[in-house]
């Protein structure tokens, strides 16, 4: 259906595609994270505006994520009940699965307000401090990145969720003696995208521990009627499934795709996104079938060929692609592992037969993996080569 619906592509001839300097973009220098359609990261300010009147506002609307729904509509409604502020909950996963949204809905659900920070911003003791005497009876204090957050604030935090109290120190020296400070009851949502990196004593003081999930692509599917609906965007149900198929998962990607690909229909058609246009819009922003783009299979290139499929180390890898260890870690590999295109073993990275399959497709040279546990590589490798031509890697 790709191929069918990419040659209809509505564009007369000679016409540069509106998409083209976003391609050119992509397949432009080192990996640019800020240039990626598909990255799960937030990426110009005014996404913030649009993401906002996208998200859902209710429990009942937040799609997908039953289990932790369920959870924590009980943790909610009980915390209710007993008029108190419900337990401090963290949300971890990674980015774009809605750990922001849900922190919102706590604060709907129980009536209260939401204080918003990041573990990054509050640099001292005393700016959480000023945060947290500033809260009312039962608010929610929103901490995303909470695994950013310093030793010292840390260390305010812990009586803080603990006994609703703060302990300040008072003048210098030997003379200087610590007064515990009162605080009205809230609860603290954590979100993190590194549940591992987050102190245990700090974790240990999560009531609740949610982790989220990859979306499916009928989950995907709904999200994307929804905000199409939000948006007052027509599209065909095959177009929301060329989406959904290419979401990778998250719904701030598809939101994302389907912005972009009303631009698309808007220039190029009535407005209306038909799975044609869709298609199209996906082929000039050089996102294959797997919701990957250039970027993707640049690492999966560099596992494949310049380490043999791996195993390679992270700082290796990071070095060859010119990125830090960290954004490899939490924005490129977890949907790539999803996917089953990489596998993490003690020793490093290892690009699976399925990536390698991939990239063979969109005709990369793939030459045969070097680890020796695969006692049929050879074999495979055989067969799966044989009658093709591989071209070099695309530049
Ligand atoms: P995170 O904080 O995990 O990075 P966000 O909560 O900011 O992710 O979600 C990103 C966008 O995805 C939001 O604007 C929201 O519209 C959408 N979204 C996330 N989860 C859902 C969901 N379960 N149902 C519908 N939309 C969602």
């Amino acid at each position: 259906m790709s191929s069918d619906a990419t040659d209809r592509s509505p564009l007369a001839e000679g016409t540069e595609h509106p998409f083209a300097s976003v391609a050119r973009l992509l397949d432009w220098g080192p990996m640019d994270e800020g240039a990626r359609i598909v990255t799960p990261a937030p990426l110009e300010v005014d996404e913030a505006t649009v993401e906002t009147s996208l998200r859902p506002r209710r429990l009942a609307e937040y799609i997908g994520q039953t289990q932790v729904k369920q959870n924590l509509s009980i943790l909610l409604a009980a915390a209710t009940q007993r008029h108190e502020a419900a337990d401090h909950v963290l949300l971890y996963g990674p980015p774009g699965l809605g750990k922001t949204t849900l922190a919102n809905i706590v604060a709907r659900e129980l009536g209260v307000n939401i204080h918003t920070t990041s573990g990054p911003a509050i640099e001292r003791a005393g700016d959480l401090a000023a945060i947290l005497t500033n809260l009312d009876e039962r608010d929610v204090l929103f901490i995303d990145e909470i695994h950013r957050l310093n030793h010292a604030v840390e260390e305010i935090l812990y009586p803080a969720m603990e006994d609703f109290a703060i302990d300040v120190m008072i003048g210098r020296g030997p003379s200087a003696r610590s007064l515990r400070l009162g605080l009205k009851s809230f609860t603290v949502v954590g979100a993190t995208t590194r549940a591992g990196r987050i102190s245990s004593p700090l974790r240990d003081r999560f009531g609740a521990v949610y982790r989220l999930d990859y979306y499916s692509p009928d989950e995907l599917a709904t999200i994307i009627e929804r905000s199409a609906g939000i948006l007052a965007v027509e599209i065909e149900p095959r177009a929301i499934q060329a989406l959904a198929r290419r979401g990778r998962g998250t719904p701030r990607v598809v939101n994302r795709l389907l912005r972009r690909v009303r631009d698309h229909a808007e220039v190029t058609g009535d407005g209306r996104i038909t799975a044609t246009q869709a298609e199209a819009a996906m082929t000039a922003m050089d996102i294959d079938d797997e919701g990957l783009d250039t970027t993707d299979r640049r690492l999966l290139a560099a596992i494949v060929q310049k380490f043999a499929s791996g195993p390679v180390g992270g700082a290796a890898l990071a070095a060859v692609i010119g990125e830090e260890v960290d954004t490899i870690e939490d924005v490129y590999e977890p949907f790539l592992l999803q996917l089953g295109f990489l596998d993490r073993t003690p020793q490093g990275r290892v690009a699976t037969e399925r990536a390698r399959d991939h990239l063979r497709g969109m005709g990369y040279e793939v030459p045969p993996p070097r680890r020796s546990e695969r006692s049929d590589a050879g074999l495979w490798d055989g067969i799966t080569t044989e009658g093709r031509t591989e071209s070099e890697t695309p530049a």
